[in-house]
Parts: C-alpha cells; structure tokens; sequence
C-alpha cells in the first residue's frame, strides 16, 4: 500500500514518521558479523499489520534484511509449544539481564542463562525444540516462523555462513552452558539452528505481520491460521516486554512500553497486543544494539497515539452519563457496550451501589456489549444483587440471548418488555 497514500492515512502515517527521521544518520552498523558489515546503511521501512489483518507500510517495504534476534521470541514461542512455560523456565530464566546480548548471564551455579532474549538463552532455547537433529528442529523453527509471517521464509545462506565460521562468542557461550549441564543435547545441533534462525531474510512488512499474530492472540490475522495458544502469545509478550530491548530494555518499557525485540540487522519488531504489529528496519544501531531510526519512529508513534502498555482509557463514563431515565416506565437505564471487564463493572457498581439507592427500578442495557469477561460479570451480578437487597427492581436487556449475569437475572427480549415489566411491578413507577 506504500505507493498510494493518498487513500491510506495509516500508511500515511507511517510515512510521516519515515520523513521525520530519515535524515537521521547516528549509529553504525553491526560489523561483528561480516556479511551485515556490508549491508547499505540508508533504507528505513516501517509497516503495520493490525489484528483485523490490514497491512499499511512505507518507505523500504520491501528491502531484505536478516532477523537475528527477532527469531528469539519466536522459537521461544515453538519450546512453549512443545513443552509448556514450567519445564521452559526451568531452563531458561524470565528476568532482564540489565547486560549485552552477548553477555555471559548465566547462573553461577546452574549455568541457567537470565531470560530468552540474550543469545545465551536463545541458544538454550533451540535446544529445547523437539526434533531428532538440527535438520528437523530447524525444519520445525522454520515451519512455525513462516506461520508467523504468512510466507515461506528461507535462509540467507550468506549471511548463515558468515555468522557460523565467526560466531566464537556464542559457540563458546554454548559450551559454558552445556559444561555446567544447563544446556543438554547436541551443542553444535542448537548452534546450528540458532544460527540459521538468526539468517531467516525478511522485509519489515513480514515482520509486522509476525508480530500481528502474537498481537492477536497467536492467530495470523491475515492468513487466519492459529500459530500459537493465546497463552504462548501472552507469555511471548511478556518476556518481549521485559527482556526484548536488550540493556535498553527498562527505559524501553518505561518510554515506548510496548512488546518489542530488535536485531543487530537493523530490524524491530513491536507489538500493540489487541491492536496491532509493528516493524522497522533501519540498520545503524545505537550502541545498545537498537536501530536508531527505528526506535525513535516507535517512540514518537508511542508517544503521540498513547500506545503504552500501562496507558488505558476508557469511555465507560460518558456511556454511563448516556444511561437515561426511561419516562415511559420511570426505570434507569445504563447503556453498556463493548468488551466488558473488571474496570466497567466496577465504574457501574459504583455509581448505582456507593451513592444514594437508586429511586426507580435499573435497567442494564447489554444489547451493545460484544462480550463480558468473568470478573466483569461477576461484578455487574453482584451489582443487581445489592440492588435488588435494597428493594430496587433489576432488569437485564440483551437481545441475543447471552444471560451474561447467570441465572436470576435472565434476559429481557427488548427495553419495552424490561420496562414493561417495571410497569405492572411498580404501579406508578
Ligand atoms: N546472530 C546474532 C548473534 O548471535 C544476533 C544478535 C542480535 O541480533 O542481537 O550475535
């Protein structure tokens, strides 16, 4: 969509971040890996993938670049997959490590290395992927990040070979884990695919797509496959959201607060879980690691659209202030809508339980509500509950059926029969 838009304002947008920081040239490329020692320095894309599965980008679109560290969350993704979150943290730890992604973070005792996202945990991860030997391990690495992306990637052999006749830091990282018996199996076969993984070729607009998919729940929103359970998507965001800005990752959370995991290839990936993917490639990094352009574009993005993780809002006080007095049966009426959780019911308890008992029967009007968590629902019942203890008559209005409140509180069909009802139950109401 990059080239038209006039018609798309996201891709617009996208391409406004783009103008305001390309002419930023701070930061150099990774150059410990030869082969990403010659990559241009000069292409910036960005693209964003929503969980409805609309895909918007600009710039650099369609310039290749290799994962690294991306591929980490993913492939932790397969080993929960394959051996669920208590036997995963049994080998590899969920706590920032605060140091390099090269470091040597390991437990002093147990060799354990510190969270995922650092290559010592990375490697340990591709240890843990079910499979006979490298082959068939990354065959499965490969498989799964594919559906991620909702294409068939492949390796970038020279980039591959590269990283595998230099990368002595983690071969030796590996052999520490392995030494202190943390790492077990075939060092050389979780090298192997960690180091392919690392070489998967993208452009930004498969990567956003990757992360659209954690950020709907593990579905690909544009192929609609289910990748992963929502479960493995939430623990996945979760070590992104502590770990994934490797020594930057605190002051990452505190300032973007977004999900994210960046590559020494100039690629980050974000996630606005619920909302949407994201990903830039840009290769000069700062000297955490992090693309410089990349990481102002999701600053600035986060800032100005009030992405934050922590930042909330809602709209449940205007629609409050919307339920009205129904003259035609004396009842009040609240109007509820969108999916209801704790922070919605709450806002109702309070203003028809703490103030003065309501003088007219209540009607909760659900037709608009698309669904209620269980928290949510729970406290709405508790709600009617009180009311009904303090002598007001309680009505329930959904059309569809759902007895969201549980039993006692089956629905009225429409507002004319709830109303309706008040009238022959409290004549002159
Ligand atoms: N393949 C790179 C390495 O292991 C990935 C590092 C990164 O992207 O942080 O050094």
């Amino acid at each position: 969509m990059s080239s038209d838009h006039f018609h798309d304002p996201i891709g617009a947008a996208l391409e406004s971040l783009r103008e305001r920081f390309v002419a930023d040239h701070d930061g150099e490329v990774a150059s410990y890996i030869p082969e990403l020692a010659r990559v241009d320095p000069e292409p910036f894309g960005l693209a964003l993938v929503s969980a409805g599965g609309g895909s918007y980008s600009a710039g650099d679109d369609r310039t290749r670049f290799t994962l690294q560290s991306i591929s980490k969350p993913f492939t932790y993704a397969l080993a929960l997959c394959d051996h669920g979150l208590e036997a995963v943290l049994d080998r590899v730890g969920a706590e920032p490590s605060g140091e390099a992604y090269n470091a040597i973070s390991l437990d002093e005792e147990t060799g354990r290395p510190d969270n995922p996202m650092i290559n010592a945990g990375a490697i340990l991860t591709c240890s843990l992927v079910d499979g006979r030997d490298a082959d068939t391990r990354f065959g499965r690495v490969l498989e799964l990040l594919s559906a991620f992306a909702g294409r068939d990637l492949e390796v970038d052999e020279s980039v591959f070979d590269s990283e595998a006749t230099t990368g002595h830091r983690n071969r030796a990282l590996a052999h520490l884990m392995f030494h202190a018996e943390a790492l077990v199996g075939d060092v050389d076969d979780a090298l192997e695919v960690y180091t392919r993984q690392c070489a998967l070729s993208v452009d930004v607009r498969d990567v956003a797509t990757m992360a659209a998919t954690l950020s709907n729940a593990g579905t690909n929103p544009v192929t609609g496959d289910r990748v992963v359970a929502p479960e493995v998507a939430e623990q996945v965001m979760s070590v992104m959201a502590t770990c994934g800005m490797y020594d930057a990752s605190g002051e990452w959370l505190l300032r973007v607060g977004l999900p994210a995991k960046s590559g020494v290839g100039g690629g980050i990936v974000a996630v606005s879980p619920g909302r949407f993917g994201i990903a830039t490639f840009s290769p000069r990094l700062d000297e955490q690691g992090n693309s410089v352009r990349g990481a102002a574009a999701l600053r600035a993005m986060s800032t100005e659209l009030g992405l934050h993780l922590l930042h909330r809002t809602h709209h449940l006080e205007e629609e409050l202030a919307a339920g009205t007095v129904d003259d035609r049966a004396g009842a009040l009426v609240v109007r509820l809508s969108g999916e209801l959780e704790f922070t919605d019911a709450e806002r109702v308890l309070r203003s028809l339980v703490s103030g003065p008992t309501p003088d007219r029967p209540v009607v909760l009007d659900l037709d608009d509500v698309r669904g209620c968590d269980e928290v949510a629902s729970r406290v709405l019942r508790a709600t009617a509950t009180t009311l009904q203890r303090d002598g007001v008559e309680v009505g329930v209005v959904d059309s569809h059926d759902r007895n969201l409140l549980g039993e006692g509180f089956e629905d009225h069909v429409d507002m004319a029969t709830a109303c309706g009802s008040f009238d022959r139950s409290t004549p002159g109401a």
